[in-house]
C-alpha cells in the first residue's frame, strides 16, 4: 500500500513496502466534532509539535524565498479578488500580464460595476474563460447594490457573490482583512496530503479543508497561505517533489514513509 501511494505521489520505489495510516498522524475526535463550529470532520493534529513546526519553517522559508508578485503588494481586497478570478484558470506569469492593465481601466468595485459589459469582455481578451470577468463584474454590482459598496468580510457574504467559492473567499478574508482564514487550493492541497501522508481515501475535499483549517496559524493565516501555496507551486510539485531542498522535508510523513521503504528493502 505504501509504494503504491509514494508511486501515486510522485515518488518511485522499488521492492515491498510498509502498509502506514495517516490516522496516527491526524486523527477524528468525536469530542472536537461537538464543540467544533467548522464544516467537516472535526480533526487533531496527533503531534501539535509537527505541526507548529511546519508552520514555522513554511513561514520563514517564505519570508525568504516567496515570490513576489504584484498582488502581494496590495491589502484593497477588491484588486486581491481580481487576481483570485484571474488566477483560477490561469498561470500566474499570464496574469500578471493582464491584473496591472485590468485595474488600470477598472480601478474600484464602482468603475467595474458601472462599465460597460463589452468593454470588460475586450480588456479580458485574451485571458480566456470569460465567464470570470462577467461573474467578476456582476459581483461588484452586487456589493454596491446589497453591501452599500462595502467591501464584504465574512465567508457567507462573499461566497453569496457570483464566482466566489470557499477558496476565494478564503483567500480575499486572509490576504486584504488578515482574518483567520484557511485556502485550500490544487498546489497546498498537494502539500498537506504529502506531508501528513494522507492515504486516498482522505484525500477528500472536505477532509483537506479540515486540515487547512486545523493546520492554519491563528494571525498568520494571511502569510501562511501564500507560503503553502508557494511551496506547492515551486517545490512540492506534481511530478517530481524536490523534497531535497524543502523547508519542511524533516518533519515530512511522505519523505519518513520513503525512507522506512527504503531501508525495508535494504534489510
Ligand atoms: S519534503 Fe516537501 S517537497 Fe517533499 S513531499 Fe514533503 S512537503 Fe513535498
Amino acid at each position: 500500500m505504501a509504494r503504491r501511494y509514494l508511486n501515486e505521489l510522485g515518488f518511485t520505489s522499488q521492492g515491498k513496502g510498509p502498509s502506514f495510516l495517516a490516522a496516527e498522524f491526524l486523527t477524528h475526535s468525536p469530542a472536537m466534532a461537538k464543540h467544533s463550529n467548522q464544516a467537516g470532520p472535526a480533526i487533531q493534529p496527533a503531534h501539535p509539535s509537527t505541526v507548529r513546526a511546519f508552520q514555522r519553517r513554511l513561514i520563514a522559508w517564505y519570508q525568504q524565498h516567496g515570490r513576489d508578485l504584484p498582488w502581494r503588494r496590495t491589502r484593497d481586497p477588491y484588486a486581491i479578488l481580481v487576481s483570485e478570478i484571474m488566477l483560477q484558470q490561469t498561470q500566474v506569469s499570464r496574469a500578471m500580464l493582464y491584473y496591472e492593465r485590468f485595474l488600470t481601466r477598472y480601478p474600484t468595485v464602482e468603475e467595474l460595476a458601472h462599465a460597460d459589459e463589452g468593454e470588460v469582455r475586450e480588456t479580458w481578451e485574451g485571458l480566456g474563460y470569460y465567464n470570470r470577468a462577467r461573474n467578476l463584474q456582476r459581483a461588484s454590482q452586487e456589493i454596491l447594490a446589497k453591501h452599500e459598496g462595502r467591501f464584504p468580510k465574512t465567508h457567507e457574504d462573499l461566497t453569496a457573490l457570483p464566482g466566489i467559492g470557499d477558496y476565494t473567499a478564503g483567500a480575499v478574508r486572509s490576504f486584504a482583512f488578515h482574518q483567520d482564514a484557511a485556502i485550500l487550493d490544487t498546489n497546498a492541497a498537494r502539500v498537506l496530503t504529502r506531508f501528513f501522508a494522507l492515504p486516498p481515501e482522505q484525500q477528500t475535499n472536505r477532509f483537506l479543508w479540515s486540515v487547512a483549517r486545523r493546520v492554519t496559524p491563528a494571525g498568520q493565516a494571511h502569510v501562511f497561505n501564500q507560503a503553502i501555496m508557494d511551496l506547492g507551486a515551486t517545490i512540492c510539485v506534481a511530478r517530481t517533489p524536490r523534497c531535497a531542498i524543502c523547508p519542511v522535508k524533516i518533519r515530512c510523513r511522505t519523505v519518513q514513509e520513503r525512507r522506512k521503504v527504503r531501508n525495508k528493502e535494504r534489510s
